[in-house]
């Protein structure tokens, strides 16, 4: 008589479930949903659980949790903490958002829209457009994360200083619990004080405590007019001052705010061949600004007279200004091929740190000492959004370094950034969460307190312990088999 282990009858039970196009399970096909946009890490799933409804999300949830199989939720993959790949042990269900993809509706009289959580960022963006009304959550991987990983990981982005993360761009959210119990907390109300706010547990929770199946997003109206300049300036001091001025000087209009490095610069030239130096000279730093309105707002005479108080103050040395839609594009390219770029140098040091604004300077002039004592080859490449205090302190390794000893020379490297943060009383993680790859560094500087809370959160919803397990908090309970 043949035997069925509990892992076979499950997925028989998920065939049955999902259909054929519901369920992979052939290696070559499973290739897209093992490793994510780093490409760092590979990781083995069981299967990849592709359901394409709230109802059949919460199903397949109820059959893992029957035969204690761990589960991995899915976006677009574009999470850079390894949250979203499997084990390696091929213990873990995948189970993919990317069929749940409806916009269910658009409200723009009260400025809201309700999603599936499968939907990609960008097409929520320009159904937004549809109607007059700007979602505006804007960040480089915006053509593949979906509004669920957004949420799981409350991504920031381009223009936080103006409008927030996405922990306040979201009124509400349905979500399937562990145990497979819908929770519908889909409300479209701009205020709502009744008790805790349990729809903010699930941001920033990396699938460690549900898996997210729609929301109710918060619209903005669709900016009719927008600027877009790069500035190149003589040092991170300058950088900062000029952003006190450009708050103080753009009526609350601006709405991102870049640091970027020469090289960085060159980098995106390097990604992309068809851009070219943006100014005559070259500068240490420049800086990507943007402003934008809706009415009648001058925005041209608002930035000329910020350039000049800058330029009086040798903040700024020269300054490019994109007027059209198709040169602001130009200049954003910078911003986005400088990721690509950085890439093609392999595995490197990526972080997301913050520190309060007006000491990025002295950071970054400590932080980068500290480094290149320990590293005199290596390489280091700091860039970020200014007006979050959140920077990108990103480091190369030597080049002569062999390809094996990389890992462990650059996670020597990442102690010594954190201790000279942890001066500063900063965040290790101010954008893309704790994942795997933060989880030691962040458990080092958990309170008793806060540790017990965030145990007790993490027990309270998923006591087996099911859901993205060793993401954020380490593993829990031995495994049932
Ligand atoms: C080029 C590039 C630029 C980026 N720029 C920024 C930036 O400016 N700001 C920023 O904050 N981030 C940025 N990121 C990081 C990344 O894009 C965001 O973290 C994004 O929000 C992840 O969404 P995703 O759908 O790809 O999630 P995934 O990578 O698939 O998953 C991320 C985490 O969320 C969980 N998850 C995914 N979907 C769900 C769901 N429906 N329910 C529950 N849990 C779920 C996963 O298990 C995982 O833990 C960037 C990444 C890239 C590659």
């Amino acid at each position: 008589m043949s035997h069925r282990s509990p892992r076979d009858s499950l997925l028989d039970a998920l065939t049955g479930l999902l259909g054929a196009r519901g369920l992979i399970r052939d290696p070559e096909a499973m290739a897209r949903y093992v490793t994510d946009w780093a490409g760092d890490r590979l990781g083995l799933p069981l299967a990849v659980a592709r359901p394409a409804s709230t109802a059949e999300v919460a199903e397949t949830v109820r059959l893992c949790r029957a035969q204690g199989v761990p589960m991995t939720p899915q976006g677009g993959h574009s999470g850079l903490v390894g949250g979203a790949l499997p084990a390696a042990d091929g213990g873990e269900l995948v189970i993919s958002l990317e069929r749940l993809n409806r916009i269910r509706d658009v409200d723009p009289g009260n400025f809201t829209m309700t999603v599936d959580a499968g939907c990609i960022l960008e097409a929520v963006k320009q159904a937004a457009a549809e109607h007059d009304c700007d979602f505006p959550l804007s960040l480089g991987a915006q053509g593949s994360c979906q509004i669920g990983g957004n949420i799981a990981t409350n991504a920031g982005g381009l223009n936080v200083l103006r409008h927030g993360m996405m922990r306040e761009l979201v009124l509400g959210i349905e979500a399937v619990l562990p145990d497979g119990r819908i929770w519908d907390g889909l409300t479209r109300l701009h205020k709502d004080n009744r008790g805790y706010a349990l729809d903010q547990l699930f941001l920033g929770s990396e699938g460690t405590l549900g898996i997210v199946t729609g929301a109710v997003l918060k619209l903005v109206p669709r900016p009719e007019q927008r600027r877009t300049a790069l500035l190149g300036l003589p040092s991170v001091a300058a950088v900062v001052a000029l952003y006190g001025l450009a708050r103080r000087g753009c009526s609350d209009l601006l709405t991102a705010f870049e640091l970027i490095p020469r090289r960085c610069l060159e980098l995106a030239m390097e990604a992309t061949p068809a851009l070219a130096d943006p100014l005559d000279d070259v500068h240490p730093w420049y800086v990507l600004m943007e402003v934008a309105a809706t009415g009648p707002v001058d925005l041209d005479a608002m930035l000329e007279g910020l350039f000049e108080r800058g330029t009086e103050r040798g903040l700024v040395l020269d300054g490019a200004l994109g007027t059209s839609e198709a040169q602001a594009q130009q200049l954003w390219q910078f911003r986005e091929s400088m990721l690509e770029g950085q890439r093609r140098h392999g595995e490197h040091l990526r972080t997301d740190i913050a520190v309060p604004i007006s000491a990025i300077p002295d950071f970054v002039e400590r932080a980068s000492r500290a480094v290149m004592a320990q590293s005199p080859a290596c390489e280091i490449i700091a860039f970020g959004h200014v007006g979050d205090g959140n920077l990108h302190f990103n480091i190369l390794p030597p080049r002569d370094l062999a390809e094996g000893d990389k890992r462990d020379h650059l996670h020597a490297l990442e102690a010594t950034l954190f201790r000279v943060l942890d001066d500063f009383d900063g965040s290790l993680s101010a954008e893309h969460g704790i994942g795997r790859t933060k989880q030691v560094a962040y458990l080092a500087r958990l309170s008793p307190v806060e540790r017990e809370l965030a145990e007790g959160i993490k027990a309270l919803f998923d006591p087996d312990d099911l859901l993205n397990p060793g993401r954020i908090l380490p593993v829990r309970s031995p495994r049932r088999e």
